[in-house]
């Protein structure tokens, strides 16, 4: 039976997610410029808000603040698991928010009555949802078919190692989940031009990210006695080869698939187009690569200069010139095809090319029934969405979990506008009041549907 939500209910986890918005958990990569005491506070704030939870299942604290739960089903045969994080990003001081970030205030949106705050969308929500989904069930008293898992890393954002440490446990107990729930895909409104209903994408890889210094060292000296290709000169040149030959561009078989479940909503005159996007990939692939740099993300390794740093003065050469260069690996590139492609761009073995983060693209979930449960409670949650996988640009904690799990799928549960979307990591971030409910419902239904 459908679950029910009555006004009570609806005032219950709209609180819920009020409180932990206001405390503001803001991660950071230096450990001393983290706020331990409001993590500390959001932990306690949980407890307080989700008793049950914190009485009937078994809690192991990973990293400093992350928290892994274990809820014992019927069976352990086919464990899942469900994670989401707790930490946010900082808020820019100077941005335009139309209600304080860490408010949590209820004011109408576009789509209706909404919780205005940083962490609405990402991640507290889901916090929120996964929670309250299991306090409903165990106030029901409902045992789940399979052990659940969850999962909440409070160092998500800063590419922290709580998710890591919750693969460890989990390695260690010898528990191979049959699939993870993370953050990434959403109930995606305006999410193409000309399709009307919205798209419930669920995330079945993401891409690598990978940063590369690129160095030139040369003499330096006095700048009113200049040499031609000085290391400064040497970057700038290594930089425009690098934008000048892009990695070839091909769509993998998750974003075929999406043009393929797209087709029948598109405007009619490019349905028979994309209906045979597999078959007929390279077109596609040149579409999308013509939509602009969004779509063309979808189809490719890419790669954009980010830091520069040279002379430390206006009348100094500099010895030592550097770039910085972020790459998001796409699925079938690896993190040393990536620095092939780049020496042989740059033409030039004077040029150093240092590794400082190297992360490789995650292998691509299958859609068998794991997927094909996600999407029967899509159906059933939001009967309006079309069910779609699709290649995640970004990086999610889910990442870590391909160690021990073949089935990873990223998706959030919640209603989210274009505009939403975009507020994500800016400013004026919102999750309406009856998304939050409706994600409640869709976590609650995912639980009760597991077969034994
Ligand atoms: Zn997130």
């Amino acid at each position: 039976m459908a679950a029910t939500t009555s006004a009570t209910d609806l005032d219950r986890v709209v609180g819920k997610l009020q409180a932990l918005v206001r405390i503001p958990t803001v991660s950071d990569r230096n450990p001393a410029r983290v706020d331990t005491d409001a993590f500390d506070r959001l932990l306690a704030e949980m407890e307080t808000q989700f008793p049950r939870v914190h009485a009937g299942l078994e809690l192991t604290r990973v990293g400093t603040h992350g928290l892994l739960f274990r809820w014992p089903g019927a069976s352990d045969a086919r464990p899942v698991v469900l994670m989401a994080h707790l930490d946010v990003v900082p808020i820019d001081a100077d941005a335009p928010w139309q209600h304080p970030p860490f408010g949590a205030e209820i004011a109408d949106s576009p789509t209706g009555p909404a919780i205005w705050g940083r962490g609405t969308l990402d991640d507290k929500g889901c916090v929120v949802g996964i929670c309250e989904a299991v306090e409903l069930l165990l106030e029901a008293g409902h045992v789940p078919a399979q052990d659940v898992w969850l999962s909440f890393g409070c160092d998500e954002e800063v590419s922290g190692t709580a998710a890591l440490a919750a693969v460890d446990h989990l390695r260690a107990a010898g528990v191979r989940p049959w699939f993870v729930v993370d953050e990434g895909g959403a109930i995606a409104h305006e999410a193409f031009p000309g399709v009307k209903p919205p798209l419930g994408v669920i995330g079945v890889t993401e891409k690598g990210t990978t940063s590369v210094e690129l160095v030139a060292e040369g003499r330096g000296g006095h700048a009113s006695t200049p040499a031609r290709n000085g290391p400064t000169a040497r970057i700038a040149r290594a930089i425009l080869r690098v934008e000048k030959s892009p990695f070839p561009a091909s769509a993998p078989a998750p974003t075929l698939e999406l043009m393929r479940r797209i087709a029948p909503h598109v405007p009619l005159p490019l349905r028979p187009l994309l209906s045979r996007a597999d078959r007929i990939a390279p077109a596609v692939t040149r579409a999308l690569l013509a939509a602009g740099p969004e779509a063309a993300a979808m189809t490719r390794t890419t790669v954009a200069a980010t830091t520069l740093s040279g002379s430390p003065a206006l009348n100094v050469i500099a010895s030592t010139a550097k770039a910085g260069l972020n790459v998001r690996v796409m699925v079938g590139d690896t993190v040393a095809g990536v620095v092939d492609h780049l020496r042989a761009a740059i033409k030039d073995d004077s040029i150093r090319i240092d590794v400082v983060e190297s992360g490789e693209p995650s292998p691509v979930s299958p859609m068998d029934d794991a997927f094909r449960l996600i999407e029967s409670c899509i159906g059933e949650v939001f009967p309006d969405a079309v069910p779609t996988p699709y290649v995640m640009m970004a990086a999610t904690d889910s990442r870590h979990f391909t160690e021990i799990c073949e089935r990873v799928y990223r998706f959030a549960p919640f209603r989210m506008t274009k505009a939403q979307r975009q507020a994500i990591h800016s400013y004026d971030e919102h999750l309406g009041v009856s998304a939050l409910v409706d994600g409640v419902r869709w976590y609650r239904t995912l639980i009760e549907r597991l077969p034994a």
